[in-house]
């Protein structure tokens, strides 16, 4: 149940003076590690999965794990996708259940990443979703992430910062100080001055991407000045191939869980320590009771049908799974057939939407009307149609009585 809005989470930082990291997330060691630590820190943390990175994992293998760790945890989680590059991964990312996304544009121009960041905006927001863009260019040097952030850096602007923030309408915006993606050659020079102006400027929370490297007070500074959410990848990626380095030293020929041992271990007692630095340790509980529950809507519709044999009725059906899926914010589409002879209600579509905002982006989209006027409406009769939010979240405080609870019939 733990999912929360990702808006509120930074918000909340923001408003309160620390950072929440946000972890990007390569195998289950690093997720196990990350929400482990979590745990132990009692502190809200975002889960995140890097397009970058998808070269290393499948997308949508990975989502289930993702989504079953930020369920099953007893602190606030919001799960992003990261330096997304395109519309439809955005899409697509949603659907699989991310609920934050930082889009990056940031080596275009500014009116060309302006009319990117604003095309994923309108998308993100139709769904109930926050997004983070990026104005100023953070260059890699060596490291992880370096490969796909060539050139060189160029420090955010001020008033640009500011033409994008108003035109895009992002949530939150990564800046660029002085941080790298991946690994810093040497001690990183980051331009507070700039922070201060930029956080005076566009007045919504800032991000930091290169997180890696900085030390405790360059941390604390950075909170200072408006940072209210920090990425961090690459520290956690040296840890783990330090530690298997170690291990091949001890066991050379040993097996690959034998290599990978301890490696969980490590990568989690690093971030232990940037939770403990940022501030975002001992939180959870005071999120929890400020932020959204992340909860699930499902869309139900049964119905019987008139003037159609069952062939036509699977037509309709595949058709009318195909079009609704393309909708921005719809997680699911299920169109069946009654198995009980003689149900009062022959067939029904349930639709399952990220967050109660996608319900109506739905009912306005093209696909939408599609679907209602030439499949459903001719045909459908005794329609009946309602929307459901998800009980794990909302009866959530009664889940801790439930062996004990008895169901009792209202005899009246
Ligand atoms: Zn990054």
């Amino acid at each position: 149940m733990p999912l929360i809005n990702m808006r509120d989470m930074i918000y909340h930082a923001y408003e309160n003076s620390y950072a929440v990291g946000a972890f990007d997330l390569v195998s289950l060691d690093f997720l196990e590690a990350v929400i482990d630590s979590a745990e132990r820190c009692r502190a809200p943390v975002i889960l995140s999965i890097a397009e970058p990175h998808f070269a290393h994992f499948d997308f949508e293998l990975m989502m289930p794990a993702v989504e079953a760790a930020a369920k099953r945890a007893s602190i606030p989680v919001a799960i992003q996708l990261d330096h997304a590059s395109d519309l439809n991964t955005a899409i697509k990312a949603i659907g699989l259940g991310c609920n934050g996304v930082m889009f990056d544009a940031s080596n275009l121009s500014l009116h060309e990443n302006i009319s990117a960041t604003k095309e994923i905006v309108d998308m993100a927001h139709n769904c109930g979703i926050p997004v983070i863009g990026e104005q100023g260019y953070v260059a890699g040097i060596e490291g992880e992430g370096a490969k796909q952030h060539p050139g060189e850096s160029i420090l955010t602007s001020p008033a640009e910062a500011c033409a994008y923030v108003e035109r895009t309408g992002i949530d939150f915006l990564a800046v660029s100080i002085g941080t790298v993606q991946g690994r810093m050659k040497s001690k990183a020079k980051l331009d507070f001055t700039r922070l201060k102006q930029l956080n005076q400027a566009v007045n919504i929370p800032l991000v930091i991407h290169g997180g890696s490297g900085l030390n405790e007070d360059q941390f604390r500074r950075l909170i200072t000045h408006g940072v209210a959410k920090i990425n961090y990848f690459t520290g956690l990626s040296d840890i783990a191939a330090q530690t298997m380095r170690e291990k091949v030293k001890t066991v050379a020929a040993g097996s690959f869980t034998d290599l990978k041992q301890g490696v969980k271990e490590a990568i989690g007692k690093e971030v232990e320590r940037c939770l403990k630095v940022w501030g975002s340790a001992g939180r959870a509980a005071e999120v929890l009771a400020q932020c959204e529950p992340w909860t699930p809507i499902e869309h139900l519709i049964t119905y019987n049908v008139e003037q159609l044999d069952e062939w036509d009725a699977n037509i309709m059906m595949n058709e009318g799974r195909r079009i609704l899926s393309e909708i921005p914010g719809v997680r699911e589409v299920f169109a069946g057939e009654a198995i009980k002879e003689g149900a009062k209600y022959r067939f029904c579509w349930m639709v399952r939407f990220t967050h109660k905002s996608a319900v109506e982006s739905y009912h306005a989209h093209p696909n939408h009307a599609i679907f209602s006027d030439k499949l459903l409406r001719p045909y459908a009769r005794d329609k009946l149609s309602i929307d459901f939010k998800d009980g794990a979240t909302t009866n959530a405080f009664f889940v801790g009585g439930s062996a004990s609870v008895r169901l009792t019939r209202c005899s009246s």
